[in-house]
């Protein structure tokens, strides 16, 4: 087991990994991550990159198969930041946070206080080093938390204030290290925000398989998008996602950002996709196989997860760090 600290350098080499026998990926995790929440439906949902957390670190104690390189990302950077949300929404957000800790309540359910917002800009900085340690290494790369695709450049949406898929997306552009990035979404909410920030940028291609009768009432238009209905199974599911995996155009992509989200399950009180827990592994593994195809390495985003058996939600999402384990282009 190695724990690596993010000190602005790259703690592995892919060639390090690779001497290994062990499958390995980048696991980003931050205690910061564990903030808490006054609203009582939501609370479940903070508490899960916490519970992974430990629960993959006791799994990696009994594993002979896998481990885990541990890194702790830092809050975004401010020029990170204002390359994807619009410098005056930035401001207004630390603003109303110092300020005034209710004014957050026009985002989301729960106000802004400062431990929150600072738990928003270091889970966009576990993104943004998931898709850092991806496109160097070429391992997989997960982030224990992420996959705010409702925020937009300018405001916030369905508990999401910054979005950090778009963030990371527009990092590795902006700094060379990818000339195009694919974003595969697999949250059962389409992701509207991502699909409304690239709109204009041909460098990003938006890929979202959603539930058409939920949460965002206004759905945005991504390069391609797969509509599906309440009550949608297993099997039309990943018929749906093959055959868009299959459109995704041959581009050169240097990165996937994968959501992973878990809400897709049929225990889940909000989505209505009624996937099994195996059905959904079954969808890690396409993306994944997808992926290899491209020979595109890929930083995975935990996305939503909002059922009441917790312990479900941290099967789905175990699985699908297990079945990004030793994924590399
Ligand atoms: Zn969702």
């Amino acid at each position: 087991m190695r724990l690596l600290t993010w000190d602005g350098q790259w703690g592995l080499t892919h060639e390090g990994l690779a001497a290994d026998s062990l499958q390995t990926m980048f696991a980003i995790y931050s205690p910061a991550y564990d903030v808490s929440c006054d609203d009582e439906g939501l609370s479940r949902w903070y508490l899960l990159p916490r519970l992974l957390y430990d629960r993959l670190r006791a799994w990696e104690e009994t594993s002979s198969s896998g481990e885990l390189a541990w890194v702790e990302p830092k809050p975004v950077s401010h020029h990170v930041l204002v390359r994807t949300h619009s410098p005056r929404y930035v401001a207004r957000n630390e603003r109303m946070s110092r300020i005034d800790p209710q004014g957050g309540r026009q985002f989301f359910e729960v106000a802004l206080y400062p431990d929150l917002l600072e738990f928003f800009l270091t889970v966009v900085g576990g993104t943004v080093l998931a898709a850092e340690k991806a496109v160097q290494s070429g391992v997989s790369a997960m982030n224990l938390a992420g996959g705010f695709h409702h925020a937009f450049r300018d405001r916030g949406g369905g508990f999401c204030v910054y979005n950090d898929i778009a963030v990371a997306a527009m990092h590795v552009l902006a700094t060379g290290k990818a000339k195009q990035v694919l974003i595969i979404d697999c949250d059962a909410h389409q992701g509207d925000g991502t699909a409304g920030i690239f709109r204009r940028e041909s460098r990003a291609f938006t890929f979202s398989i959603h539930n058409n009768d939920i949460f965002p009432p206004k759905k945005r238009r991504s390069d391609l998008d797969i509509a599906l209905r309440n009550g949608t199974g297993d099997d039309e599911y990943l018929t749906r996602l093959r055959h868009g995996l299959a459109e995704v155009p041959d581009l050169p992509f240097g990165l996937v950002l994968y959501v992973a989200g878990a809400d897709v399950h049929e225990g889940d009180s909000l989505a209505g996709l009624k996937l099994t827990t195996e059905g959904i592994a079954e969808r890690d593994r396409l993306v994944r196989g997808f992926a290899e195809g491209r020979r595109t390495p890929v930083a995975v985003v935990t996305g939503g997860g909002y059922g009441e058996d917790t312990g479900t939600v941290l099967d789905i999402r175990e699985n699908t760090v297990r079945t990004f384990l030793g994924a590399s282009r």
